[in-house]
This record gives structure tokens, C-alpha cells and sequence, in this order.
């Protein structure tokens, strides 16, 4: 049975980052999971990522007990169940974080920041919160779906960042600090270098990570980008996949049909879809939501410009164009035989089949694609039954057309 061993390290560094966050020794801010961490923290703050809970709540799979009391004020089963269960834990006070970490509950905001790159539902969501907790919040709005992201639109994002710096001060007490700031994007940089080297080892033709643990091994890039730990942690991880890789050790005893997963994960069936995968002689090894926290372009030497471009070139606030160039490259570079595109039903935003883009794809490239209806947090809009049939026979044909070629 193959394992990542660092998995360990990782429960240990998520676990010390929730501990601080609970002590209340620090100012804490609150960031959508694409937002500019690095500049709050430059200002001191302990960075919290809603996004990342919503994550937890749908991995539980307790996010259905906690759907319900968001509706009840009014919010749509239909909107993002991130945003939703999270809010619906808020209201019922109660949050698999207390049994995960032994915290008390969510860290309460001094500042809340959201960046719509992603989506307008992060506005929603954290200004829920702001008045909620009586809390400023600070909002930055990019341009959106880009072919191409020009020095126009870095230059306006980098106003917005600026814009930030006053209200920042106030909340945090701490003065900018343009060294401090250039000290966070090195360390951020290194660690999305090394966070883009670990997911670059799914090329090795036995995988040594699937995209089931880039899901859960991208936490630390996530809520601990920018700091020493982060970058710590993707050093140890990549030697252990090396390490792997050397050893002729892979997720699969033998090379299989390599995927690529296109959207957001089912959180509550990460181990069942890999398991599903595994056996039937197939690895997801490539994604473009892990890859969605590579972050290439940082550059402490100019801090403001690199963290507005890079924030504003991810993939799902470019154009079907961008998109589609960028999917293309991926199926070249790790090789992939199918792609698999999973129609979130509460997030349009990253739901790229909605308007023919698999079938597009698989015309342009020739690999073949499949749409799986699900969602990220909301087990009502995923048959396990339906899905496994559909993936079944999705990779019978691939292995087939493998052996007819
Ligand atoms: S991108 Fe989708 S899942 Fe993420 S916050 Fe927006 S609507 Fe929710």
C-alpha cells in the first residue's frame, strides 16, 4: 500500500497553524484563498482562509448537517457550498475544527479581504461576515476572463493592493514595511516553486502523488504561503516524492492511464475516487486545481506588480482562449490519456463543461474527456452509483483505443 509519509509532518504544521490562530496572541485576517496573502502578511496578521474550512466541512462530509441553517437565512442551495456549510457552521457554532485541532471554534476577524479572481460569491460570503462580526473588509476587484492580462489590468489590481495599505495599518497597528513585504513574497515564491516541483513529479511514469493527495497536500500553500513553514515543508515533501521516484515506488505498482481532473475535488469522495481509479489501472495525476497555487511570476523585487499579475493570471479568471491553451500544454506535458471534467453544481465558476469545452478539447487534442456531475461540498448532486459507471466505461475505452493503436 503506498503512502506519503510527510502526510505526518502535514497534520502536525496544520495543526500548530490552527493553535495560533485559536491563542488570540495574534491579529488575524481573514483571505479568500487566491487573495493577497502575502501583503497581510507583511502587516503581522495570522492569515485565515474561509475556503480552506469550507474544504475541511466537505471532506468530513459534514457540511450537509450545516447547508440547511444557511438556507434558512436565505441563501440558496444553489450557491457555492463552500459558502453555504460555512456559514451555516457560523450560525450553528459548530465546526469540525474543535475534534480536527482542539481549537474553540473559528478565529474571530480584525480585517477580512476577498479577491473576486475567483469568483462573486466571495463578496457575498465575507461581507455575511463583516457585518456579522462588526468587521472592516477590503475587497479587491480585478478584471475578469482574460485572454491575455496586460500591464493596464497589473497596474489597476496594484492600486487596489496599494489602496489596502492604510486600512491594513489601522487594524493591524503595525506600520508598512516595504523590506518586510519583499521578505514575505521571497518566501512565498520559494515555497510555490517548490509546491510546483512536487506536482511536476506526477510526470515520472510511476506517479508518486495522485491529484487525491495534491488536494490534500496543497494545505500548506494554501494557508501558510509566505512563511518559513510553508517552504520547509514543500523541501521534505519533494524529497520524499524523489526519494519515490528513484525507488521506482508509485501511487500504482505499475505505470496506468494517467488522468487529468479538470475543476474542484468532491471533497467528501476523495478516497473513493481514487480507490475507483486504482482499480481500474488509472491514475488522476495532474489537475488544474492544484496547479492553481503555482504562483510562478512572484518577485520580491517588485512585490506589488508580481502578486497583482499572479493573482489575476490563475486559471479560472482567464478566458475559454487562455483556458484552453493552458489545458492543452498540461496534456502534453504529463502525457494524459482522458480528462475528467467534474461539473460542480454549486460552483459555475469553476465548471468549465457548462459550454462545450470538453468536447472542444478532445477535438483539438484528441484525448478523450468526461463530464461527472458532483459538487465540492453538497453530496446531493453526486451519484456514486451513476459516477462509477460513467468512469468505468470512460477508461474501458481508453484502454482499448491503447491497445488497438
Ligand atoms: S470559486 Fe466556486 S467554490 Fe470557490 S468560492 Fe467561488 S463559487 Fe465557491
Amino acid at each position: 500500500m503506498y503512502r506519503i509519509k510527510t502526510t505526518e509532518l502535514l497534520k502536525k504544521i496544520m495543526g500548530d497553524y490552527f493553535q495560533v490562530l485559536d491563542s488570540g496572541q495574534r491579529k488575524v485576517a481573514w483571505c479568500t484563498s487566491v487573495g493577497p496573502a502575502e501583503l497581510l502578511r507583511a502587516f503581522d496578521f495570522e492569515v485565515y482562509f474561509p475556503e480552506n474550512h469550507g474544504a475541511l466541512l466537505g471532506a468530513t462530509r459534514t457540511a450537509m448537517d450545516y447547508i440547511p441553517e444557511a438556507m434558512k437565512c436565505g441563501f440558496s442551495g444553489h450557491v457555492c457550498s463552500y459558502t453555504t456549510s460555512d456559514i451555516g457552521s457560523y450560525l450553528k457554532k459548530d465546526t469540525p475544527l474543535q475534534d480536527h485541532y482542539g481549537v474553540k471554534g473559528l478565529p474571530k476577524p480584525d480585517l477580512i479581504v476577498y479577491n473576486t479572481n475567483q469568483c462573486r460569491e466571495v463578496e457575498d460570503w465575507f461581507t455575511f461576515y463583516a457585518h456579522a462580526y462588526d468587521c472592516p473588509i477590503v475587497g479587491v476587484h480585478p478584471p475578469r476572463h482574460l485572454d491575455v492580462v496586460t500591464q493596464d489590468e497589473v497596474d489597476l489590481v496594484v492600486k487596489q493592493f496599494q489602496k489596502m495599505i492604510p486600512v491594513c495599518e489601522q487594524t493591524s497597528g503595525v506600520k508598512f514595511d516595504l523590506d518586510k513585504f519583499r521578505d514575505v513574497v521571497r518566501l512565498s515564491k520559494e515555497a510555490t516553486l517548490l509546491w510546483q516541483k512536487v506536482l511536476k513529479t506526477a510526470k515520472a511514469p510511476m506517479t508518486p502523488i495522485s491529484f487525491f493527495d495534491g488536494a490534500i497536500h496543497m494545505g500548506p500553500i494554501v494557508v501558510l504561503r509566505g512563511t518559513q513553514v510553508a517552504k520547509d515543508y514543500y523541501e521534505v515533501l519533494l524529497e520524499e516524492l524523489e526519494g519515490n521516484i528513484k525507488a521506482g515506488k508509485g501511487v500504482a505498482p505499475e505505470p496506468s492511464i494517467r488522468i487529468f481532473w479538470e475543476g474542484m475535488p468532491i471533497w467528501g469522495k476523495l478516497r473513493m475516487m481514487s480507490d475507483l481509479f486504482l482499480q481500474n489501472q488509472a491514475v488522476v495525476l495532474a489537475s488544474t486545481y492544484c496547479s492553481s497555487w503555482i504562483f510562478d511570476q512572484f518577485d520580491e523585487t517588485q512585490p506589488f506588480e508580481s502578486t497583482a499579475r499572479a493573482y489575476t493570471e490563475i486559471f479560472i479568471n482567464r478566458s475559454e482562449t487562455a483556458k484552453m491553451e493552458m489545458l492543452r500544454n498540461w496534456m502534453k506535458e504529463y502525457r494524459i490519456d482522458g480528462i475528467v471534467f467534474h461539473d460542480a453544481k454549486t460552483c459555475f465558476n469553476n465548471s468549465n463543461s457548462k459550454f462545450g469545452m470538453p468536447h472542444r478539447l478532445q477535438e483539438q487534442t484528441g484525448v478523450p474527456a468526461l463530464v461527472i456531475e458532483g459538487d465540492l461540498c453538497d453530496l446531493r448532486f453526486f451519484s456514486e452509483g451513476q459516477s462509477i459507471t460513467k468512469i468505468e466505461t470512460f477508461l474501458e475505452q481508453i484502454e482499448d483505443s491503447k491497445i488497438m493503436s
